[in-house]
């Protein structure tokens, strides 16, 4: 029996020259000309700076304004995007959202998800660029919104011309103005571009891989703070795969999400608005969910230890308590989104305002008792 081997995806040469010429340079004539001539400490201003506003396109823009939905933006907001989005090289906001959402969608299936973890670091990086995929189709139909946006087509039409003018033209210009062509394009045009496609495929790569799944255990994405350091925020992704339509990624004050405040700054400025959040109580149940599976995990590889039967007792009912809680808190919605419908009284609305307050609180503690619980199995 002859064994039949399924043919290669037909290579992208194009983004196999692209990535193959933009890594040399970064690696071979950007240190030789810092040895040779040395840059001044303007051009890695310069460097920084388009870093950063690259990759602020990119989660702001592409991915929580176009992809997601998550805020609205004015169409000047809309444009710096699309512009500085283009720069970061990372195909049309167009294509970017429809991939992207195919991600969201069919996440982790090696068939469907273009830049499915589960196929391996190099593949989720960078490799599924490098060859035609069948799973990388760009499906446009996910897209239809954003097809009415006459920017996002604009940009969809020229994106060569405006991906080269960026890339190109603005590293002249303030080469040009400031007197040092070579280094600015070297830094500003090169390096900044290298450095800012692998800070954004961290995001399809390591943070599916490494860090903590806090929300969920459905899907391979994880939150970690060093990504999200290096991405602008993007790096709590385990919360981001559970609740895409926030706004936020670093859900909590004190997490690490420049993207996030960069949009309440641009709300700030009224060219934001309609930012979108999870209520506080759907966190906070999807965290309890998460740690009643650990408590159960835990409880399963400890039979025979003393006690076992108690904290298993107490497990279930802290559990039942749970879905007591969320089931009385849906209801509470219900109930309240119906009275503002019916514009009732106002004693009323408070009444029901004051009774979800109460369940929130709930969960506070029992999210509490289970941490302890959970240390006792630890
Ligand atoms: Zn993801
Ligand atoms: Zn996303």
């Amino acid at each position: 029996m002859s064994a039949t081997r399924t043919p290669a995806a037909p290579v992208n040469w194009v983004t196999v020259a692209m990535f193959a010429a933009t890594t040399a340079a970064a690696v071979v004539l950007v240190p030789w000309y810092g040895f040779a001539h040395g840059y001044r400490a303007s051009e890695w201003v310069w460097f920084a700076a388009f870093l950063s506003v690259n990759e602020l396109a990119i989660t702001c823009g592409y991915h929580r304004l176009f992809a997601h939905s998550t805020y609205e933006a004015r169409p000047v907001l809309r444009l710096v995007y699309l512009l500085l989005g283009a720069m970061a090289l990372q195909n049309s906001a167009l294509k970017w959202s429809a991939d992207h959402r195919t991600h969201h969608r069919f996440i982790d299936d090696p068939d469907r998800d273009p830049y499915c973890a589960r196929r391996g670091f190099w593949f989720s990086h960078i490799g599924w660029m490098l060859r035609n995929y069948p799973s990388g189709d760009t499906d446009l139909n996910t897209v239809r919104d954003l097809q009415r946006d006459p920017l996002v087509m604009w940009q969809q039409r020229h994106y060569l011309t405006i991906a080269i003018a960026m890339n190109v033209g603005v590293p002249l210009l303030i080469g040009w103005w400031s007197g040092d062509v070579a280094g600015m394009l070297l830094l500003v045009g090169v390096l900044r571009l290298v450095v800012s496609h692998h800070f954004t495929f961290f995001i399809n790569s390591l943070a599916h891989m490494w860090g903590s799944q806090p929300y969920t255990e459905e899907n391979t994405a994880r939150d970690n703070f060093v990504l999200a350091f290096l991405t602008y925020g993007e790096g709590y992704h385990n919360f981001h795969h559970m609740f895409a339509h926030d706004y936020r990624n670093g859900v909590h004050l004190w997490q690490w999400d420049p993207s996030k405040w960069f949009i309440r700054a641009m709300q700030g400025l009224g060219l934001a608005y309609g930012l979108k959040r999870v209520p506080w109580f759907k966190i906070q149940r999807a965290i309890l969910d998460a740690q009643f599976r650990i408590t159960e995990r835990q409880l399963a590889r400890n039979p025979g230890r003393a006690q076992i039967e108690n904290l298993r007792r107490r497990v279930a009912e802290e559990y039942e308590a749970f879905c007591r809680i969320v089931s009385t808190w849906t209801d509470v919605r219900e109930q309240l989104a119906n009275a503002r419908r019916a514009v009732a009284e106002r004693w009323e609305r408070s009444t029901l305002q004051l009774r979800l307050r109460e369940l929130e609180y709930e969960l506070r503690f029992q999210r509490r008792r289970m941490r302890v619980l959970q240390a006792q199995l630890d």
